[in-house]
């Protein structure tokens, strides 16, 4: 029996309602930025749980997200929010525009810590399958809109980040202190994590928990899970065209710049420090075969395991299309799109962390110390900010088996491990509630 399939009473007691949840959102799924209708499905639920909800231009005040959609795709998204919730929806209009997400709390009593967890809420531009074998699509709960899907499972992040807000609310007579919950958008594009790692609520919580479910592709809980740094890119080369055949010479070829471009970028030297990737992709140039082109585009992402690693995959990224740019004589810009950087969690509490676990009824061999997951995550922006102030931030992975696997069409979840996380996230949370409140009350 895995881990999860072991659930205590308040497992049981929000099994029903975080899987209606979860299966709500898994059947609206919304991209990056355009997580309308979600932002406003878990402000209403939150509300009605008894949080203090900050969302849209309220919630951003200055800050701007950065690596949106096209304004005409942000706009029909809003458009589809509007129309699946209604022009009276009281959430919606704050966030036109792209300002999803949101910060619910609860303050349980004023003397006691300030704990936080963080959940991302976007989907993916992937068509969901509609093999028997799938169950979202057996049992019904499949998405609804069109080339779109939650293949990440940041549909079951939510669930959790509500099954846990339920029991907060049902038994803070038992708690102390504050409880910050961040519901943070567009985790795929890096992202939300950036913006929310500079929100007011963030800066003086002293436990922050972020998580993924899934990854491991096991049932195995990842107490210390990192992730490795990344960097995304556009290119445009222009050159100039001249007729093929009549006078080639005249011509400086930006496509052919670019295919050398691309190649090197697969050359690079790996690094000996550790792991790093490269990937190009959208490469296009709209030239006739008659024709020297005069212009290509192209993206490309570098990762290291450490940010120095990024940096230098980045540095010997650039003098590669620079000089396939230098070769064929045409111009480039290089436009950095986002970031994602590498943090360490912190040690104390990832060790703490794994206590608690086999407190909760885990055997040693379904809890792993560290991991370094080989994708990246903008939940570091925000543990990075928790850690530099004092305060201790963790990434954990609460793993299982993920059929086809992250951002497949098959991926799914098993609901049981949503109850389970609500329930040992809510574990962490009275436990330190607890042990901070005994260390600061006189009397004892
Ligand atoms: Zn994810």
């Amino acid at each position: 029996v895995a881990y999860y399939d072991r659930l205590n009473d308040d497992a049981q007691g929000i099994l029903g309602y975080v899987s209606e949840f979860r299966q709500d959102f898994h059947r609206h799924p919304e991209l990056s930025w355009c997580e309308f209708r979600t932002t406003a499905v878990l402000c209403r639920e939150l509300e009605k749980l008894g949080f203090d909800v900050s969302w849209g231009k309220a919630l951003w005040g200055d800050l701007k997200p950065h690596n949106l959609p096209p304004a005409e795709q942000l706009e029909e998204s809003y458009r589809q929010a509007l129309q699946a919730l209604g022009d009276d929806d009281p959430y919606l209009a704050d966030m036109r525009g792209g300002y999803t997400g949101l910060v619910a709390q609860l303050m349980c009593s004023e003397n006691g810590p300030r704990q936080a967890f963080r959940f991302d809420i976007d989907a993916l531009p992937v068509t969901e399958s509609d093999a028997c074998s799938h169950l979202p699509h057996e049992a019904g709960f499949s998405s609804t809109a069109e080339g779109k899907m939650h293949a990440c499972g940041h549909d079951g992040h939510m669930a959790t980040g509500l099954g846990l807000a339920r029991i907060i609310s049902e038994r803070r007579e038992e708690l102390k202190g504050q409880f910050t919950l961040f519901f943070q958008p567009a985790e795929e594009v890096a992202g939300g994590g950036v913006h929310f790692a500079k929100l007011p609520q963030l800066q003086d919580v002293q436990r922050f928990y972020s998580v993924h479910l899934g990854i491991v592709d096991r049932p195995v809980l990842v107490c210390d899970a990192t992730w490795i740094a990344g960097s995304v890119f556009d290119v445009v080369m222009k050159g100039r065209s001249a007729h093929a055949g009549n006078n080639p010479e005249f011509g400086r070829n930006a496509l052919l710049a670019a295919c050398q471009a691309v190649t090197g970028l697969y050359g690079i030297a790996r690094h000996s420090d550790g792991v790093s990737r490269v990937n190009v992709g959208g490469m296009s140039s709209d030239n006739a075969n008659n024709v020297i082109a005069d212009e290509a585009r192209f993206c490309f992402e570098v990762r290291g395991a450490s940010n120095e690693i990024r940096n230098y995959m980045e540095a010997r990224a650039r003098q590669m299309v620079e000089g396939a740019a230098a070769m064929q004589e045409v111009d480039v810009i290089i436009s950095p799109r986002t970031r994602f950087e590498n943090h360490p969690n912190h040690a104390h509490l990832a060790r703490w962390i794994k206590e608690q676990a086999i407190d909760f009824g885990l055997q040693l061999e379904e809890v792993q110390d560290a991991y370094q997951v080989p994708a990246s995550e903008d939940a570091t922006f925000m543990t990075r900010v928790v850690n530099d102030q004092g305060g201790q931030g963790c990434h954990l992975v609460f793993g299982c088996p993920v059929k086809g696997g992250h951002h497949n069409p098959t991926f799914d979840i098993p609901d049981h491990l949503v109850a389970w996380g609500s329930s040992f996230y809510f574990h962490l949370a009275k436990e330190f509630s607890m042990e901070v409140n005994i260390k600061t009350d006189p009397s004892l």
